[in-house]
């Protein structure tokens, strides 16, 4: 992480480049009313606001106001917001907020930061949104995970906490420029400075950073004794691991790919005989397991059996529930301990 304090021309020049390179910056959520997008801004925690912008038409088509947004069943509404995940305390969080707006700010958003932070749901995050966009207030500036991100690569802070890296952006920036400083990193982030691999190369701030040119090298550096050539090292290099996985991870997947890597013929490899219940997904012949896998997600792929809308979810049906009783498989490691299950 980079150390040093941002000079001042730093800090005039990494402004204005962002303000170049997105002058339209803003907030991405849709919404017609301070309510509606306190709502978004609630759902939009810990998701995409690509996928509140797919859940909040039919929503505030059924409840525009905080009167009707409160009065919602908790299950309705529940159903409504699945998508964005941790929907029953989101679900919670939304009714209790548009009861408080509807009982005790007669269902007018709050224009302070003291009222909105007593609202269930609405930390200083969210108040600061809704200062910024809705009423044009720069009380703060609003701290989420690109910002919070950015803000450490591009030595704007060394601070870990939301709290602690607002505090170095207000005293960093002027307060005019709270509110685009915001949607200036969160932007960046979500087209330049991506968490796992920033396009570093491509960078407009590349210059002001002083986490290139670390990304960059980290990128080209090949490990000790690895091939020159470019080209994946052999099976047997003892550095394979960290190559291809970077870093060590509790992933039961990739702990099995690792596994797979470093021990080509070890015992789940051995050929096996599919039961009657695979047989009719893989044919009755002896087959490694691994290979047993691989057909059954070929299978899975060829019947459109795989969840579209959340790639890791399977729906096993038809032919899978015989072999898995329609039992939903969350990963390749639990669909191959299901497989192990029935082969003999
Ligand atoms: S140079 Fe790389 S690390 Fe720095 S802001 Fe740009 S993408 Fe992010």
């Amino acid at each position: 992480m980079p150390s040093s304090e941002p000079t001042l021309k730093r800090l005039k020049k990494l402004a204005s480049t962002l303000a170049a390179t997105y002058p339209d910056a803003k907030c991405e959520l849709n919404f017609e009313s301070p309510i509606q997008l306190l709502v978004a801004v609630i759902l939009s925690a810990q998701c995409t606001d690509k996928r509140v912008n797919l859940v909040t038409p039919t929503l505030f088509r059924r409840c525009p106001d905080a009167r009707t947004l409160a009065e919602i069943p908790q299950k309705d509404l529940e159903e409504m917001i699945h998508s964005t995940g941790f929907y029953r305390n989101k679900a919670k969080m939304i009714r209790a907020c548009c009861r408080a707006v509807t009982e005790r700010f007669r269902g007018r958003v709050p224009d302070t930061m003291k009222e909105l932070i007593t609202l269930d749901g609405v930390g200083r995050k969210t108040a600061n949104v809704i200062l910024n966009v809705v009423w044009g207030k720069d009380e703060g500036v609003c701290v989420d995970t690109h910002v919070l991100r950015l803000a450490g690569r591009l030595g704007l802070s060394r601070e870990t906490t939301p709290e602690g890296v607002e505090r170095d952006l207000m005293r960093l920036f002027s307060k005019e420029q709270w509110g685009d400083v915001s949607h200036w990193l969160i932007w960046h982030g979500r087209r330049r400075c991506f968490a796992r691999g920033p396009d570093c190369p491509g960078c407009e701030v590349r210059r002001l950073c002083p986490s290139a040119k670390i990304f960059m090298e980290k990128s080209k550096k090949p490990l000790r004794g690895a091939p020159k050539s470019g080209r994946s090292p052999p099976r047997d290099f003892p550095e394979r691991r960290q190559l291809s996985h970077g870093r060590s991870s509790t992933n039961p997947q990739r702990r099995r790919n690792r596994i797979m890597a470093r021990k080509p013929n070890a015992a789940f490899m051995k050929p096996v005989q599919p039961d009657a219940a695979l047989a009719a997904v893989v044919g009755s012949k002896a087959i490694p397991r691994t290979e047993l896998t691989k057909k059954l997600w070929a299978y899975i792929r060829k019947n459109g059996l795989q969840d579209k809308k959340n790639k890791r979810n399977i729906n096993a049906d038809d032919a899978l529930k015989a072999v898995f009783g329609g039992k939903k498989v969350v990963s390749m490691f639990e669909m191959t301990k299901l497989v192990n299950k029935h082969v003999k």
